[in-house]
């Protein structure tokens, strides 16, 4: 977020902060996905120290705890989702597992070697995958695990509307195997990848974005910033729909050696 008119910025900010969190999920996703993904890291024990790093309000990192043993610290930059993750985990008696705390993955509150696992699922595209694969690695100890989703391609060819919608959006995605690659480089053994099924992002994405958007849309009537955004989410669901065969989420799960 650039300076100028900061005002109007924090606006945005906390508007886009309150539509987000009237929703479970912040990301595509869903509970089947999530422990399909923890089904490949094998080394948890009672002692485990976690990291959910943009774990928003939470949806993923309670499925994790119910299913991971070791304790999960749930990290993300909005003080609002993370009062919701403490709630939630409270509501779910999972305080004693998972604890959510302010901050930025830019700058992780953890010692280089605590971690056995870092979790990251529709976030690592606010650092950049190969910026946050790379810099989270040294908090990982040996034998540790990496599992994060992000957007990728599907083919090496791909309609012009979707290629600049993405160039746009995040210019770092990519294909798979381009994605594999920069994990083998940052010092990872590529375990396993997979592609989200279309449902993480219809009926745990966008399917309930619909009643948010219409009660957002009551709520700011005539308010252009809240329409817009509104409009661009509901691009951005059409576009999906249009073109998911090219594109999609997928965890990449990856081991340091
Ligand atoms: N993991 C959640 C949320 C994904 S949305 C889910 O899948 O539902 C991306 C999240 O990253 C948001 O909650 C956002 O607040 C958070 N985020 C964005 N920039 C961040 C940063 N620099 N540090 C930590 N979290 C960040």
């Amino acid at each position: 977020m650039s300076n100028e008119n900061s005002s109007i910025h924090e606006f945005d900010f906390n508007l886009i902060c309150e539509y987000f969190a009237s929703i479970d999920r912040q990301g595509p996703g869903s509970p089947e996905a999530t422990l399909k993904a923890l089904g490949f890291i094998d080394n948890l024990t009672d002692e485990s120290r976690i990291a959910d790093i943009g774990c928003g309000t939470g949806g993923q990192t309670m499925t994790l705890a119910q299913h991971a043993r070791g304790f999960i610290t749930g990290i993300d930059l909005f003080p609002q989702f993370i009062d919701l993750f403490n709630a939630q985990a409270a509501r779910l008696h999972l305080s004693e597992k998972a604890k959510g705390v302010v901050g930025s993955m830019e700058s992780l509150p953890f010692q280089p070697g605590e971690l056995d696992l870092i979790w990251s699922e529709g976030a690592i595209y606010n650092i950049g995958f190969e910026r946050g694969i790379n810099e989270w690695h040294p908090l990982l100890k040996p034998g540790g695990y990496l599992a994060v989703t992000e957007a990728s391609w599907f083919t090496d060819q791909r309609p012009a509307e979707i290629e600049t919608f993405w160039n746009d959006a995040y210019p770092q995605i990519d294909t798979i195997a381009a994605k594999v690659a920069l994990m083998q480089q940052a010092g990872y053994v590529p375990v396993a990848t997979f592609i989200l099924p279309e449902t993480c992002w219809t009926d745990h994405f966008y399917q309930p974005q619909e009643k948010a958007q219409a009660d957002f849309l009551r709520k700011y009537a005539g308010n252009a910033t809240a329409e817009a955004f509104v409009a661009n989410e509901r691009r951005e669901a059409r576009l999906y729909d249009l073109y998911k065969q090219y594109y999609g989420y997928v965890f990449y799960i990856g081991k340091k050696i």
